[in-house]
């Protein structure tokens, strides 16, 4: 991608509108624009890290054995209203009427459109356990839609609902999604704390919600240190042994975490005073186990291995993926921009080239360039040397080729790792060589 030919506009400006830092990266790194409040046009930049965040959580659902369908944005008032939840959902649901005077409405979740779906479909216990999930824009009516794609109205959701015959399977399916939520933001270059949620009338301790520690969170936290430390990826649970979740929900969940709402100050006085800690965190998943909740109102049931039929156990399990850009931002920036963790950078590589027109530095861009056709962008403008390198510091990509006539005689490249300042001076085959690995 050549950037005198791309669309992706920076702001030298910081926007007035903007009170949290990564929605003023967002809109001067033009990864988004506000078309109305709280719905955004995902400009090239950013619509590229929402689709590698996307696919993260993706390959994540599909590994926990979650299987991806998609379900349609619009759905029809008859549905909720079987589940009773039509008229208590409120405000927050953006009503419409179709042509016929239908009343129809933009989806904020889809609890009773699944179970409507399975049901089709399921018959016997044979059918279960399933787990399904979709990526797919969902649309509430915020009170106070704030911070960017923090809080939309319109927002891009993935939302998995688990199937199962018994209350044990449920609790493991619960489990297996409460491991890959753990692995997806770890690979996204996030510590996300599970923290135990409201389960209201259902009861029990299968709800959590996973926290992401910033200043700028909206949710007040405290938790036990030792609960940073874990490494998921590197824990390697089998997500098809029973006896491996339960170890893995265990390790996660035995130690204190909570939300402002869900604090106890009895417990909390239990952990040692030196790993006691307080901040402010951003909710980035919820996992719910709710038994029959819709499955009975939905009518949804299979005939069990003795023929009596059976009301399947199920829950459902969200992650705010448009919400994580952000995240992500809020955990990786300083005073120049962004630092894309390499996982979801738009373009890995940003090859600065000092002097268009200069044949040694052409040259030498025109090859690293070419070497990464997808996953490099070549600032080829003809800019002044630090317009350059703030840009290409605001917009965050991991690595910077930088490309001046000087080097470029000697044939060498100066390589600048963004997220450490790490630089280093290579001929251009080394400097390939790093790049590629
Ligand atoms: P919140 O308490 O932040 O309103 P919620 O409890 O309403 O969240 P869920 O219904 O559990 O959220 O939705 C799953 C995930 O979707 C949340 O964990 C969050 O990351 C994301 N999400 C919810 N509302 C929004 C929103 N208005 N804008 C962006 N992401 C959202
Ligand atoms: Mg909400």
């Amino acid at each position: 991608m050549r950037l005198t030919r791309a669309f992706l506009p920076t702001l030298k400006e910081t926007p007035a509108e903007a009170q949290i830092v990564s929605h003023r990266l967002m809109l001067r790194a033009g990864l988004i624009r506000q078309t109305s409040a709280g719905i955004y046009t995902w400009l090239p930049a950013g619509w590229r890290v929402l689709r590698c965040v996307s696919q993260i959580v993706r390959e994540e659902q599909d590994r926990a054995g979650a299987q991806e369908l998609l379900m349609p944005t619009i759905q029809s008032a008859e549905l909720w209203q079987r589940s009773g939840r039509y008229e208590d959902y409120g405000k927050e649901m953006l009503r419409i009427t179709d042509r016929h005077d239908r009343p129809m409405l933009y989806g904020p979740t889809n609890e009773e459109m699944i179970t409507d779906v399975f049901k089709a479909y399921a018959t016997s216990y044979r059918d279960l356990p399933r787990n399904l999930y979709h990526i797919q824009w969902k649309f509430r009516d915020e009170l106070r839609p704030r911070f960017g794609v923090m809080r939309g109205r319109e927002f891009l959701m993935k939302d998995a609902y688990s199937f199962d015959l018994t209350k044990e399977g449920a609790q493991h399916s619960y489990r297996q999604m409460l491991y890959a939520y753990l692995r997806t933001f770890e690979r996204m270059g996030l510590k996300a704390l599970p923290m135990r949620a409201d389960t209201g009338p259902i009861g029990g301790n299968l709800s959590h919600e996973f926290i992401i520690l910033a200043e700028t969170g909206e949710s007040q936290v405290f938790y036990d240190a030792e609960l940073e430390s874990i490494d998921w990826a590197g824990a390697a649970f089998d997500f098809d042994s029973v006896a491996d979740m339960q170890a893995c929900f265990d390790l996660a969940t035995s130690r204190y975490a909570a939300t402002e709402e869900m604090h106890d100050e009895a417990a909390w006085a239990e952990v040692p005073e030196a790993r006691r800690r307080q901040g402010r965190g951003i909710e980035v998943g919820h996992i719910f186990y709710f038994g029959t909740k819709y499955s009975e109102p939905m009518g949804l049931a299979v005939a069990g291995p003795d023929g009596q039929m059976v009301v399947p156990e199920m829950g459902s399990y969200g992650i705010g993926v448009s919400r994580l850009v952000a995240a992500i931002i809020e955990a990786h920036h300083d005073e120049a921009g962004i630092k894309w963790p390499d996982s979801v950078a738009p373009w890995k590589l940003a090859v600065l080239n000092l002097k268009p027109g200069d044949p040694a530095c052409d040259a030498l861009a025109e090859r690293l360039h070419a070497a990464f056709p997808d996953q490099a962008v070549l600032d080829d403008r003809p800019e002044r040397a630090g317009v350059k390198f703030a840009d290409a510091d605001l917009m965050g990509f991991p690595w910077q080729a930088i490309i001046g006539p000087r080097g470029a005689a000697a044939g060498r490249v100066e390589l600048k790792r963004r997220m450490s300042g790490e630089r280093m001076e290579l001929s251009l085959e080394d400097a390939l060589a790093r790049l590629a690995a």
